[in-house]
């Protein structure tokens, strides 16, 4: 069986034309299929319109998280939730297009345990497109593992790697697509058109983007702790040699910079000295503040979601596997 998640956030508008599509699409990948719905939270028609569905259809089933816990929270849900031996995770707002699955899913029947999108031509505005260009090239170069360069969450994956996501690595704070190069095995990425979305607004506002861009940075490497230590000893060997060079112009008296030591007041000196290295002790402060919210977060130990429903439509029958 093939199990195809899909994180909804206020997405009636393109919930009726994802349906139709992805019912169009499903008999071509030649499996049984079931389709979880993750509702998150949504505040508009989108659980009453998705309930429609289950009513219909009993390949589809609708997971109603609590509240809004957030894209890579409702990912996780699905995951959780899904059953199938491939699972497919996708956006409900047909930027993914359904349309691509048949090709991912052969990809999948020849081996790869990963098969992940690579996106092309993005139809965003230019400010998020140079954003989302820059993060993937600065989480590369920062990051401690390989994170293929412009892929997102759209992808298959093996059940063996659903099975690691879900049991070996419980992080509270989920960069998915970090964890999914994370896991290993056998991985393959299919380049793709991303088209624009279908109907409605993002619903990742600003906010939530520089969250999972920054989930993404502290969640895959400590360099920008490293950075602090590097140049804290950079200031300070500096500093020694320059104290060093005003101790020998005071006692030896000869100039710098054409005066001499004991006629200057120094306040630029001192000002500028000041100014620079209270920088770098607050900038490296937010730093070790970012690490340690995570760890804090971490140690609570909440739950990443909180499922209030699940709303299905199976016939009743003795459950074999429980
Ligand atoms: N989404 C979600 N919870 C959120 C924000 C988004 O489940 O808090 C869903 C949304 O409904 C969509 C997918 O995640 O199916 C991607 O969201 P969006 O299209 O806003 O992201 P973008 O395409 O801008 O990265
Ligand atoms: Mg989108």
């Amino acid at each position: 069986m093939i199990s195809i998640v899909i994180p909804i956030y206020n997405e009636a508008e393109t919930l009726p034309l994802l349906y139709s599509r992805l019912m169009t699409v499903l008999p071509a990948l030649q499996d049984k299929c079931e389709v979880i719905f993750v509702d998150d939270g949504s505040s508009d028609q989108s659980l009453s319109i998705m309930s429609g569905y289950v009513r219909e259809n009993e390949s589809i089933r609708v997971l109603k998280l609590s509240r809004n816990f957030g894209h890579q929270a409702a990912i996780t849900a699905g995951l959780k939730n899904a059953a199938g031996d491939a699972v497919i995770i996708m956006d409900g707002d047909l930027q993914d297009p359904p349309e691509e699955l048949p090709q991912f899913i052969e990809k999948w029947r020849e081996g790869f345990d990963v098969v992940y999108a690579i996106r092309e031509k993005r139809k965003e505005g230019v400010l998020k497109r140079m954003a989302y260009h820059n993060f993937y090239r600065i989480l590369d170069l920062v990051s401690d593992i390989k994170i293929p360069l412009d892929s997102g969450d759209f992808c298959v994956l093996d059940r063996k790697v659903v099975n690691v996501l879900n049991n070996e690595l419980p992080e509270n704070i989920r960069f998915v697509r970090g964890l999914r190069s994370y896991a290993g095995f056998k991985q393959i990425g299919i380049r793709y058109e991303r088209h624009g979305r279908a109907a409605g607004e993002a619903k990742y506002t600003y906010k939530k983007l520089i969250k999972l861009a920054l989930d993404g940075i502290f969640g895959f490497t400590l360099l920008p702790l490293k950075m602090a230590t590097y140049s804290g000893l950079f200031v300070a060997v500096s500093s020694l040699i320059i104290g060093l060079v005003f101790l020998m112009a005071r006692f030896f008296n000869f100039p710098i910079f054409g005066t001499h030591v004991q006629d200057v007041p120094g306040f630029t000196t001192l000002a500028v000295g000041g100014f620079f290295l209270g920088g770098i002790i607050l900038l490296f402060m937010g730093v070790l503040g970012e690490y340690m919210g995570r760890i804090y977060i971490e140690v609570k130990q909440r739950p990443l979601y909180i499922v209030e429903q699940v709303i299905e439509n199976r016939q009743p029958s003795i459950s074999v596997n429980n």
